[in-house]
């Protein structure tokens, strides 16, 4: 497995952290930039910077350009009708609650019911509890197995005739189990149901296609597929999004505002109000331009020969405790070093160099399901190395001993 092609588009890898060679593992929280990516932003507002969709002038028509290329590359990328389906948000988090929030004003009410599983990230957790609290609406949780794949005879026998939605993770961040998603939307679409998919954790490993899967939404961030941190997609069915009302008012989103009466600007402008983080589309737009040149297979086969190889070579350390061994699963590795507090190995494990995440990776159930506090966790990208894999488990080698 040879990757330099990769690692060398990414200038923050030649970083030292101690004096030794950063070895980074927490791609799960966020990936690193490749040149191609900062460059974008850094050319934006060196020649192009100017509010897109208003303007007259010159720039404004290049940026407005722009900005539309890349809500049709993202069209492209996950394969929607349409690019009136592609909302611009901040990211996961804000693409779930606009989901949440106007799909719950338009079609729940008291007494009905929304499933969501288990393995949720806090995101796909709270945004859904704000909403049903308001409507009265009930919250039901498909439970998943030891090995984290979900009990889907217990999620077939939560629907009944109130349930109005499924919200659901593609790939868990903790687990990194991969949900069956085709097969839960045609389930969910058979009770009259609908599904939101959250993708946080696909999109940069897996080919992700919103008409294949059959998802009504599908939220993802930026930032977690080699692009900067401030962008995000909200994916959502032409004709329901139709429907839903706007999720926040102010310029860019409306078509006639009088002190009576305002009219709603069309799909998809009526869900992005006010100025849109213009820079940091165009830097998702060159990240789906690095990731089709390297190619999502050789992407996905570098990160499962890492995750293999990781979870052999860890399985060799005594003491060790895996959480999340589905068998369809993505570069995400959750572990516990015998009854040493995660944080503790990841303090020591950052002195050598390593850096990769602890404590309850914003999915507190998951940990309380596991009877846990937390994990340790370690999650990979296509510019990784099995070197790396090799450095970080001599380091747990070395520090294991101590925390025992
Ligand atoms: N869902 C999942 C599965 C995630 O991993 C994350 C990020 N850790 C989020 C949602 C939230 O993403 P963001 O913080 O980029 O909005």
């Amino acid at each position: 497995m040879t990757n330099d092609d990769i690692r060398n588009q990414f200038p923050i890898l030649g970083t030292e952290v101690y004096g030794k060679p950063l070895v980074y593992l927490d791609n799960a929280a966020t990936t690193q930039k490749p040149a191609a990516v900062i460059e974008a932003l850094s050319r934006y507002y060196l020649t192009l910077n100017s509010n897109i969709h208003r303007g007259a002038h010159h720039l404004a028509t290049e940026a407005t350009e722009a900005y539309e290329q890349v809500r049709r590359k993202v069209q492209q990328y996950v394969n929607a009708r349409s690019p009136k389906e592609i909302v611009f948000t901040r990211g996961t988090t804000e693409s779930i609650n606009l989901v949440a929030s106007t799909f719950a004003e338009r079609y729940l009410s008291e007494g009905d019911e929304v499933i969501i599983s288990g393995m949720e990230h806090h995101s796909n957790i709270v945004p859904w509890q704000l909403a049903c609290h308001k409507k009265n609406v009930k919250i039901r949780v498909i439970p998943f197995s030891d090995s984290g794949e979900l009990d889907l005879d217990a999620y077939r026998s939560l629907f009944n005739e109130r349930t109005r939605l499924v919200a659901v993770c593609h790939v868990s961040n903790t687990l990194g189990t991969v949900n069956p998603i085709a097969l839960m939307a045609r389930e969910a679409h058979a009770h009259g149901a609908m599904i939101m998919v959250d993708g946080a954790q696909a999109v940069a490993h897996t080919a992700v296609d919103v008409q294949q899967l059959g998802c009504d939404f599908y939220c993802f961030s930026g930032h977690k597929m080699y692009a900067p941190m401030g962008v995000g997609v909200m994916y959502g069915r032409e004709e329901v999004l139709d429907e839903l009302p706007p999720y926040q008012g102010g310029g860019e989103m409306i078509k006639t505002v009088t002190f009576d009466h305002t009219t709603y600007n069309e799909l998809p402008f009526k869900f992005e109000a006010g100025t849109p983080s213009v820079g940091d589309v165009l830097g998702l737009g060159a990240a789906l331009d690095f990731i089709q040149s390297t190619g999502l297979d050789r992407i996905a086969t570098i990160e499962s020969q890492l995750l293999a190889y990781a979870t052999e070579q860890l399985r060799t350390i005594d003491g060790v405790q895996i959480y999340g061994t589905a068998t369809n699963k993505t570069g995400v590795l959750s572990f516990n070093v015998g009854s040493a507090h995660p944080y503790d190995v990841g303090t020591l494990l950052d002195k050598l160099g390593v850096a990769i995440r602890t404590g309850h990776h914003c999915t507190q159930p998951v940990m309380d399901r596991y009877g846990i506090p937390g994990t340790v966790r370690a999650s990979f990208a296509a510019y990784n190395t099995m070197a790396e894999i090799d450095t970080f488990i001599a380091a747990l080698r070395r520090i294991a001993p101590m925390l025992a």
